[in-house]
């Protein structure tokens, strides 16, 4: 591991955390003992959360028409297995399938025992990025590697940004994280044994390919509060593919003809549009952009508490944000900018793009609630913004969009969770804002959101849904039934192959450890 990172977000889970950095989390193994609230309280609360929290995907007081014209699930994340490196078995374990037997009600003397099962069974961000990308379940730690071999022999999953590629569609990755991190990586089409491989990854990401765009951190020169590492012993250059590729991407003599942005003013120009028309843009073809910061775009920077209680903590917003940087929707939109004007100079070929919301989970690890508050806020208007910028566009139509989370990370739920099970986020003290609390450091296997925009009944053909009522009485009806993450892939793939969907644009959101019970939190913040 890199000694620059003070901890490494959905490595190696809550364990890591626990010992360096984050000193107020706990590992999910070490939960308080939690049991059942009685029934009548607990039904009150149920209802009292069910009418005051907004559990959208988007929050209905600024998105109302997007959420009303999304088609909704919940959605499954377990992985194959736990393993953190392949086992050459490729068999399911059955232990670790979403099970909601195994959750609301279930209870071992007296003590309910569904939240050590949700923390004890999660994906890690590789695996579940290689299901959301490639349909196929596999071990913790796999980016789009079957588990069915233990050596390099283990086959390549094909990803969506491949299919998409054979289609003769421009593919790009956009993340808040760093650029060759799990979930852009998986959703990328890049392949490792091991999402630790961060130098191979984005190698890969910048040979193989399959990619035209590049977007996130990783800037080896600058820290997470957007400042010059001055020493050159502490630069990182390994989310960029090693100091040898960086330094081809900054001269622009990359041998696959990568062009390098990386200043907010770039970026923005890029945004509104002005970047394009430069003659010195007029043939690029591959576009790497890698903002002025190290680890990721906000969530790092200073000023950050890892604690539960409001009380000493800054708001969300209160610490200044990093100023030298683009914001997400800065990013995206720029980058919905560069694919549609490729797809449009090859004959209106079409994109597929995976757009992150990296840290959400980042905060969440370090059980930041001002900070999960941001970055699920900024996930959320990067989501608005895509949506109104393919209307703008006339691409509603023609685009598949899907708004999902790989896992949910912190175990979040209301402000008595740590004494009883499934306590419902809530205002509990009156000034409109739900209460809650994290319950681990790691993730965990509940359910995520799953929301869908644009296809039709083509794609949903033969698709598997399972229904969780709790899930239901909890967050609304339209959560009742729930897909699994591999269905990303089957919808996204349908969408590129079928020609019936009436196809041609795919867009992957995640939003990295983005539960609903943080959402419903994040959506009171006003
Ligand atoms: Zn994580």
């Amino acid at each position: 591991m890199n000694k620059r990172l003070g901890y490494a977000p959905c490595w190696l889970g809550a364990a890591i955390i626990g010992m360096s950095l984050v000193g107020t989390t706990f590992a999910a193994d070490d939960q308080p003992t939690v049991t059942f609230q009685d029934a009548a309280t607990h039904q009150q609360r149920v209802a009292e959360s069910a009418k005051t929290v907004d559990y959208g995907m988007l929050p209905s007081h600024t998105a109302r028409k997007w959420v009303d014209r999304a088609t909704k699930f919940a959605a499954s994340t377990y992985p194959l297995t736990q393993s953190g490196k392949a086992t050459g078995k490729n068999e399911q374990d059955v232990n670790l399938i979403y099970d909601p037997a195994k959750i609301w009600h279930a209870e071992k003397e007296g003590k309910a025992t569904g939240p050590s099962f949700l923390t004890g069974t999660p994906t890690d961000s590789a695996a579940s990025a290689s299901a959301l990308g490639s349909g196929s379940k596999t071990y913790n730690s796999s980016i789009n590697k079957s588990d069915a071999s233990t050596d390099q022999r283990s086959f390549d999953f094909v990803a969506i940004p491949q299919l998409a590629k054979q289609y003769g569609k421009i593919t790009g990755t956009v993340t808040t994280v760093p650029l060759s991190h799990a979930t852009p990586a998986g959703l990328g089409g890049a392949h490792n044994l091991s999402r630790g491989n961060y130098a191979e990854i984005a190698n890969e990401m910048y040979t193989r390919g399959t990619l035209d765009l590049v977007f996130g951190a990783g800037h080896p020169m600058y820290d997470d509060s957007s400042r010059d590492i001055t020493d050159p012993e502490k630069r990182n250059y390994n989310y960029v593919g090693g100091k040898e590729t960086w330094e081809l991407l900054k001269s622009g003599k990359h041998s696959n003809g990568w062009k390098l942005i990386e200043t907010k003013a770039d970026f923005e120009k890029l945004a509104d549009g002005s970047l394009l028309m430069d003659e010195a843009f007029a043939h690029v073809t591959k576009l790497t952009g890698v903002p002025f910061v190290a680890s990721t775009l906000q969530q790092g920077r200073t000023g950050a508490r890892g604690v539960q209680t409001d009380a000493e903590v800054p708001a969300p917003y209160a610490v200044p944000m990093n100023t030298n940087v683009p914001d997400e929707t800065t990013m995206i939109i720029g980058a919905l900018n560069f694919l549609q004007k490729r797809s449009k100079e090859a004959g209106n070929v079409g994109f597929y793009v995976m757009l992150e919301g990296g840290a959400v989970d980042w905060a969440a690890h370090a059980n930041q609630k001002p900070r999960i508050v941001e970055e699920i806020q900024a996930h959320q208007k990067a989501t608005v913004a895509v949506l109104e910028w393919l209307e703008k566009n006339d691409l509603l139509k023609e685009t598949l969009v899907i708004s999902t989370a790989d896992h949910e990370t912190g175990l979040v739920w209301g402000p008595e969770s740590d004494k009883f099970a499934f306590d419902p986020i809530r205002d509990v003290n009156g000034d409109g804002v739900a209460d809650f609390r994290f319950n681990s450091g790691g993730h965990s296997n509940s359910l995520v959101p799953f929301w869908v925009w644009g296809g039709n009944e083509v794609l949903f053909q033969g698709m598997t849904i399972k229904t969780d009522p709790e899930m239901g009485a909890l967050y609304g009806p339209e959560y009742t039934r729930y897909l699994d993450n591999t269905d990303v892939f089957r919808l996204s793939s349908r969408a590129i192959t079928d020609s019936r969907s009436g196809i041609r644009n795919v867009i992957v959101l995640i939003g990295d450890g983005m539960g609903l019970n943080a959402i419903g939190a994040s959506n009171s913040v006003k």
